[in-house]
C-alpha cells in the first residue's frame, strides 16, 4: 500500500517528545501471575506494594467461582444497556447488597468508578450551579465537574475554613451547590474532615458527594467506609465508590437516597448510554461484599500490617539522616514517601524493584510532588513488610 503523508498527525511525535523530556512518560508493565501480595512482573518475582486489592480478594476462590458460575449461567456480556436489554436480577442483588452495606436506601452500579463520577456529577449540577472541590480530588471527580458545566472552585486540601469562606462569598449566586471530595485521598493516604464537611453542607444547603473508592472495605467498623468511620451514617450524602479496589472486581457505584438513585437511572448519561455490568464482574463484587461482611479479621489484619509497616519505616528509614524520604500524613493503608523530584522517584522505584519490592513511583501531573506510594494488603506477611523497610533503608543512601 502507498504511504499517504498527512502532516495533521505530526503533533503526536512532538507531544510525545515533550512528555519524555519532562520525565513524565509512562507505559504499562505486564504482570504474568495471578494478583496477590507476591506477583510476577516481567518475569521477576516481587512483593506487591502497588495494588489496590487491600483485602487480597481479587484472586479469592469464592470470587473466582462466583464469576465463573455467573458467566456459565448468564453469559459473558450483558448485551445491552440496563434500560433496554442489559438488566439482570444479579444487578439488583448487587445494588441491594451495596445499599445494605452502606446503610442507605438504594444504589446504582456503573461500569467503573470513573464513569460513576462522570455520570453522577454531570447529572445533578449544571450551568447555574456551583461545585466546591478539594484541590487534590481524583481525576474522575475533576473531569465530572468540568463535564457538568457548573462553575468549579477548588478549596485548599482538607481546609474547611477555606471552603467556608468560599461558600459565604459565592453560595447565593448559584442555584444548587455541590461539595465534592475524596474521602480517603488516593495519592496521599489522608482522610477528608468528613463531620465538618457534613456540617458545612447542611449549613449552606449544599449537597455533599463523597468518593469512597479507597475507603470501602477498609475504613469503618464493618468496612462500610469513611462515613461509618466518622459516625456520619444517615447524614444526607451522595456516596460514590468502586468495585475494583478492596472488592477485587470491576465497576463503580453510587449509593444514597431512593429518589436520587431513581433520578440518576433517568439522567446519568454514563449509565443510561452504556452496556450493563458483565455477569462475571457483578457476581464477583457480590461475593466480595459477602466475604467482607463475614470475615472482619481480614480488615483487622490489614490495619495490623499498616501499624507494623509504619513502625518499621520509622525505625529503619526515617530515623536515618539521609532525608531521602518524607512520610506524608496518612490514616490509611496508603503510605506515601515524598521524594525530591521525578528523576529521583524513578531511580528509587527501580532500585526497589530490582531488590524485589514493587512500589508505585507517582509523579506530576498525577500529583504535585513526586512520591513512592506504598499500599499495604491484608495478605502481606511480616517478612514482606520487613523486606520493604530494609530495602527502603538501603536505597535511601543511593540517592544523594
Ligand atoms: C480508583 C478511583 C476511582 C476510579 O474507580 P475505577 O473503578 O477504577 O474507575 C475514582 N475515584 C477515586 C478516588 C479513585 O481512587
Amino acid at each position: 500500500m502507498k504511504q499517504v503523508v498527512n502532516p495533521a498527525y505530526d503533533w503526536i511525535d512532538q507531544s510525545l517528545l515533550t512528555i519524555h523530556r519532562a520525565q513524565w512518560h509512562r507505559s504499562p508493565y505486564p504482570i504474568t501471575s495471578p494478583p496477590g501480595a507476591v506477583v510476577t512482573l516481567e518475569g521477576q518475582t516481587v512483593i506487591n506494594f502497588a495494588s489496590n486489592d487491600y483485602l487480597g480478594l481479587a484472586h479469592d476462590p469464592r470470587l473466582v467461582n462466583a464469576a465463573i458460575a455467573a458467566t456459565q449461567a448468564w453469559g459473558t456480556g450483558a448485551t445491552g444497556s440496563r434500560l433496554v436489554s442489559g438488566h439482570r436480577e444479579l444487578h439488583t442483588q448487587l445494588e441491594q447488597a451495596i445499599a445494605d452495606f452502606k446503610q442507605v436506601e438504594d444504589a446504582l452500579v456503573f461500569s467503573s468508578g470513573y464513569l460513576a463520577n462522570l455520570g453522577v456529577i454531570s447529572a445533578i449540577v449544571g450551568q447555574r450551579d456551583l461545585i466546591l472541590a478539594d484541590q487534590y480530588n481524583h481525576a474522575s471527580l475533576k473531569q465530572g465537574a468540568i463535564l457538568s458545566g457548573a462553575t468549579v472552585l477548588d478549596y485548599q486540601h482538607c481546609q474547611v475554613e477555606d471552603l467556608s469562606v468560599k461558600l459565604k462569598e459565592q453560595r447565593d449566586r448559584y442555584r444548587r451547590c455541590l461539595i465534592v471530595t475524596d474521602s480517603l485521598f488516593s495519592m496521599d493516604g489522608d482522610l477528608c474532615p468528613l463531620p465538618e464537611l457534613v456540617a458545612i453542607a447542611n449549613e449552606f444547603q449544599a449537597m455533599l458527594l463523597l468518593d469512597e473508592a479507597h475507603a470501602t472495605g477498609v475504613m469503618g467498623e464493618t468496612g462500610a467506609g469513611c462515613v461509618e468511620h466518622f459516625g456520619c451514617t444517615g447524614q444526607p450524602l451522595i456516596q460514590i465508590g468502586t468495585l475494583s479496589k478492596a472488592l477485587g472486581s470491576l465497576g463503580g457505584y453510587v449509593a444514597g437516597a431512593k429518589n436520587l438513585i431513581d433520578f440518576l437511572r433517568n439522567r446519568a448519561s454514563s449509565w443510561v448510554y452504556t452496556t450493563g455490568l458483565s455477569p462475571a464482574d457483578t457476581a464477583a463484587a457480590l461475593a466480595a461484599i459477602a466475604v467482607i461482611q463475614a470475615e472482619p479479621q481480614r480488615r483487622s489484619q490489614l490495619w495490623q500490617n499498616v501499624t507494623n509497616l509504619k513502625n518499621l519505616i520509622q525505625d529503619h528509614v526515617l530515623s536515618q539522616e539521609t532525608q531521602t524520604f518524607q512520610l506524608l500524613p496518612s490514616a490509611s493503608p496508603i503510605l506515601c514517601l515524598q521524594v525530591r523530584d521525578p528523576k529521583t522517584v524513578l531511580r528509587v522505584g527501580q532500585a526497589l524493584r530490582s531488590r524485589g519490592c514493587y512500589v508505585g513511583a507517582i509523579r506530576p501531573p498525577t500529583v504535585p510532588t513526586s512520591r513512592l506510594r506504598v499500599t499495604v494488603m491484608a495478605t502481606h506477611t511480616p517478612e514482606h513488610l520487613q523486606q520493604l523497610a530494609e530495602n527502603l533503608a538501603f536505597v535511601q543512601f543511593d540517592v544523594v
